[in-house]
């Protein structure tokens, strides 16, 4: 799910108090305020003027945790002890992230009873929320020390396409940290929010969004609309992007290009030396954003490299970009000329050849005044100067990607928030018991757009208990679903006659990535006539069983008043109509509906007459 509805005129904030801005990131962290003096945000620095606080956490034996550049020192010395890239585990089972373990240094549990990671750290086990809540503890302090006052408030930022799981694990992570998480911002509408998009236009606009960062790549295409009277609304109309492309590939190119150059081989490499290497290639890597010649003489060679070179490694990687854009676009439905806006974001944006390919790709120039490290953070600012109260008529908007129901008779997906609703939005409808004196109703959340719930993804169940004995189909058992503003589901359950309700949050056990998000909508498109088919029969099925226990229950109650030829031909139909029950012909079943039907009609309807009759006797017309 995606983001959000922002209303403020709901807000209910104390002015005075500051809310503060965090961009949470892979690589790197910040935090940010708005400036009440200037009006304008700003990112929190400490004493040596950094804002950027490297997102890794060290562990020392003795106990000592330490976050940011003090703990990105022992990524070398102590690997296995400092975590980063924490964010990548965010909201994820083990078997998500299976495929790309290597890519981390430390130990990932997978641990059976919960379904989510757990990382390993001497002998304790952490959560990425845990891992997590310690940056965001490590951002809260500092600003506490910079500000001197308690920070209790913040606006988190996550990538756009960031489902209900990895929203609700950044959520928690706040909370941890003794944060009230106001609001659950998409990285690349803070990013507008922080070059003023939204503020000034009058008409509805659309953006392009880059986000090339050390190890991952955002493109996401947003609309902003100018609605008369009720504020600006954002939309994501699409992400693309891919989870393993960024600067760090730039930083290897070079690395190859030298062990090439120099006829080495990796093993000819100590891990110090390839280490140093890496370092040397970043280092290079900035130089040339300003520079077009980079020389590095060590004590056994000299290491240059010149920005043409650079070019032609990089190209591949920026070609990929493009790649995702056009996608995005078409996603989208719409053509590159529609693109009025394009913000840059993520360090990596720093390279000239980037920045200019982009503004190529778009024929247009770029945004990019705003420091790029900072964009993110300076937009959360913004927005937590919107809820503060402090910035009117800013609405921000999104819609559910896939649809939610609940699971009814014979296995059957309920629909009840189609997927593509803009949210906050609520829904709800009546259901009611299919057993006398039934008491409890099993509530099962799906999410999917298959008819059959075996097909959709299961996000939550419960029951609804205590539902005062009543004849079967007499409760009232109302079902609404609210997703408010952070994309968060909530179920109630509620039987209207007696008040009985239960209610819960739907935290998924762990989300869905685009691509299975993607894959779950072209399943829905492949399979959508077997399913109608699937459906038909399963509806059928449903009807026979209900009509086989009312009945049942008919035969039983009015023995008395049907003669042996009545009793003995609706047993042959009713066991006429079980024997098909299972059958894979929809109209075999219906036919045989009817037939029973047909049968019973005219005593059914005598005993109707009787029973009116009766009841009219003694009153007063
Ligand atoms: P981010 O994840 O947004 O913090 O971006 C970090 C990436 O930006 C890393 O790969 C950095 O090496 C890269 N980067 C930082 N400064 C520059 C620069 N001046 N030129 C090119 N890349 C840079």
């Amino acid at each position: 799910m995606a983001q959000i509805s922002i209303n403020i005129k709901e807000g209910s904030l104390k002015k005075e108090e500051v809310i503060v801005g965090i961009d949470l990131g892979t690589t790197n962290s910040l935090i940010a305020i708005m400036d009440a003096a200037t009006g304008n945000p700003k990112a929190i620095r400490d004493a040596e003027a950094y804002a950027i606080v490297p997102s890794i956490i060290h562990f020392a034996a003795d106990g000592t945790v330490t976050v940011g550049r003090s703990a990105r020192e022992h990524l070398i010395t102590d690997p296995e002890h400092t975590i980063f890239s924490v964010k990548r585990l965010m909201g994820k089972s083990y078997k998500d992230i299976a495929a790309y373990q290597h890519h981390f240094g430390y130990k990932i549990i997978d641990d059976d009873t919960e379904r989510l990671v757990k990382i390993k750290v001497y002998d304790k086990f952490y959560s990425p929320i845990d891992l997590s809540s310690l940056i965001l503890k490590e951002l809260k302090q500092r600003a506490e020390k910079v500000l001197n006052c308690k920070i209790n408030k913040a606006v988190i930022t996550v990538p756009a396409y960031f489902n209900d799981a990895q929203r609700q694990a950044t959520r928690d992570a706040g909370k941890l940290a003794g944060l009230d998480v106001l609001r659950i911002v998409n990285e690349p509408t803070a990013a507008s929010l922080a070059y003023g998009l939204g503020n000034t236009i009058q008409d509805s606009k659309t953006i392009a969004v880059y986000d090339l960062g050390g190890g991952t790549f955002d493109i996401s295409i947003l609309r902003i609309t100018s609605a008369e009277g009720s504020g600006d609304f954002f939309e994501v109309l699409s992400t693309n992007g891919d989870t393993f492309l960024g600067g760090d590939d730039f930083d290897r190119a070079i690395v190859q290009h030298w062990i090439e150059e120099h006829g080495l081989t990796e093993s000819q490499l100590s891990a110090t030396e390839r280490q140093h290497l890496r370092v040397l290639a970043e280092q290079a890597k900035k130089h040339l954003s300003t520079h077009t010649h980079f020389t590095e003489q060590t004590d056994k060679r000299t290491y240059s490299i010149s920005r043409e070179s650079f070019i032609a490694l990089i190209q591949p990687f920026v070609e990929k970009t493009i790649a995702c854009c056009k996608q995005a676009l078409k996603d989208a439905q719409l053509q590159v000329e529609d693109v009025e806006t394009v913000v840059l974001v993520g360090g990596s944006t720093r390279t000239p050849f980037v920045r200019d390919s982009i503004a190529a790709f778009f024929g247009r120039p770029v945004h990019d005044t705003v420091d790029p490290d900072e964009v993110v953070a300076l937009g959360a600012a913004v927005q937590a100067d919107i809820l503060a109260g402090n910035q009117k008529d800013m609405l921000l908007l999104d819609i559910t990607p896939l649809s939610l129901g609940i699971e009814t008779m014979g296995g059957l997906m309920d629909v009840i928030i189609p997927r593509n609703t803009k949210i906050p939005t609520a829904a709800g409808r009546q259901y009611t018991t299919s057993i006398d004196g039934q008491s409890k109703l099993k509530i099962a959340v799906y999410q999917g757009e298959r008819d059959l719930v075996r097909d959709n993804r299961k996000l939550a169940e419960f029951e609804l208990t205590n539902i005062p004995g009543m004849p079967a189909g007499l409760p009232k058992i109302e079902i609404v679903f609210q997703i408010d503003a952070d994309g968060i589901l909530k179920v109630r359950a509620t039987e209207l006659r007696s008040g009985v309700e239960q209610h819960i949050e739907v935290k998924p056990q762990y989300g869905l990535t685009e691509e299975e998000m993607a894959g779950m909508l072209l399943d829905s498109i492949k399979h959508a006539k077997e399913d109608m088919a699937m459906r038909a029969i399963v509806e059928a099925r449903v009807e026979a069983q209900n009509m086989i226990d009312t009945c049942e229950r008919f035969i039983e109650k009015n023995s008395r008043m049907l003669n042996e030829t009545e009793i003995a031909g609706t047993r042959n139909h009713l066991d006429a109509l079980r024997s098909v029950l299972a059958s894979e012909n929809k109209d075999e079943i219906h036919q045989h509906i009817e037939s029973l039907n047909e049968f019973t009609r005219p005593f059914a309807e005598r005993l109707m007459d009787m029973a009116i009759s009766q009841a009219m006797k003694g009153k007063k017309l």
